[in-house]
């Protein structure tokens, strides 16, 4: 907090009066395991991707229809899972068989039967280099971090996992679980009614002046995409440029 103080103290008095596990990876009590960066938002972008610069009554309608869309995907791709009787998500699986496929270049040097702590060293590769990491079964950490990150063993814990005649696949925590993907998905959407039967606003709408202002060239690019509504602004653009 100090160092933020020293760089900002408008963003220091701002993020004093928020609770730290709200934004901070360190305080949050292993809840974001594996999101590096809190900028969720870009994800929710990637599906809505074209809804904007909409009327509002077009906005909802693709959005309803865009998370509908996605959400049968992903179904599909749970009931694929299945048939193929994987333990977990497609991604759980590519990073366990990975880390499993590095301890074999692994090795146990040292390991207490007391506390469940064991040395290992890798260096199956010339270019890295040796190196000593501490595994904790009774506490579940590794000094690397990854099995604390992303709640899958990491090469060095299958390594120890195997060494004590533990089966590794049972350190995999239960939210990679294939039925527990599939209820993440089990909502229903109730169909949208026609928007002459919807609730008379509340609110009225008023254009941000601010928003409308001209971009300077060269800057902010992006990869939006293009609408209907769009096209106008364009013209304009181009009027004004002669
Ligand atoms: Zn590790």
């Amino acid at each position: 907090m100090e160092a933020i103080r020293n760089k900002n103290i408008l963003a220091h008095r701002y993020l004093a009066g928020i609770s730290k596990e709200k934004w901070s990876m360190a305080h949050d009590g292993g809840w974001r395991r594996g999101v590096m960066t809190t900028n969720m938002s870009e994800c929710l972008n990637s599906v809505l991707k074209g809804a904007r610069r909409l009327p509002i009554s077009a906005i909802v309608h693709l959005t309803l229809l865009r998370c509908v869309q996605y959400f049968i995907e992903r179904v599909a791709k749970g009931q694929r899972m299945v048939q193929e009787n994987q333990l977990w998500s497609d991604y759980a699986c590519r990073k366990y068989e990975e880390w499993a496929r590095k301890s074999s270049e692994h090795r146990v040097v040292k390991y207490d039967v007391r506390t469940q702590t064991a040395s290992v060293a890798t260096g199956g590769r010339p270019s890295r280099g040796q190196h000593i990491q501490v595994v904790r079964l009774s506490t579940s950490d590794c000094s690397c971090g990854k099995w604390t990150i992303f709640g899958i063993p990491c090469s060095h814990v299958i390594c120890t996992a195997k060494y004590h005649s533990l089966d590794p696949t049972t350190l995999v925590q239960s939210w990679y679980n294939i039925s527990n993907y599939l209820a993440a998905y089990e909502g229903r959407f109730e169909p949208l009614a026609d928007e002459r039967y919807w609730d008379p606003p509340t609110f009225e709408l008023h254009h941000n002046p601010v928003r409308r202002e001209r971009r300077r060239a060269g800057r902010d690019t992006t990869t939006r995409v293009r609408n209907e509504m769009d096209r106008p602004m364009v013209r304009e653009r181009q009027r004004r440029a002669q």
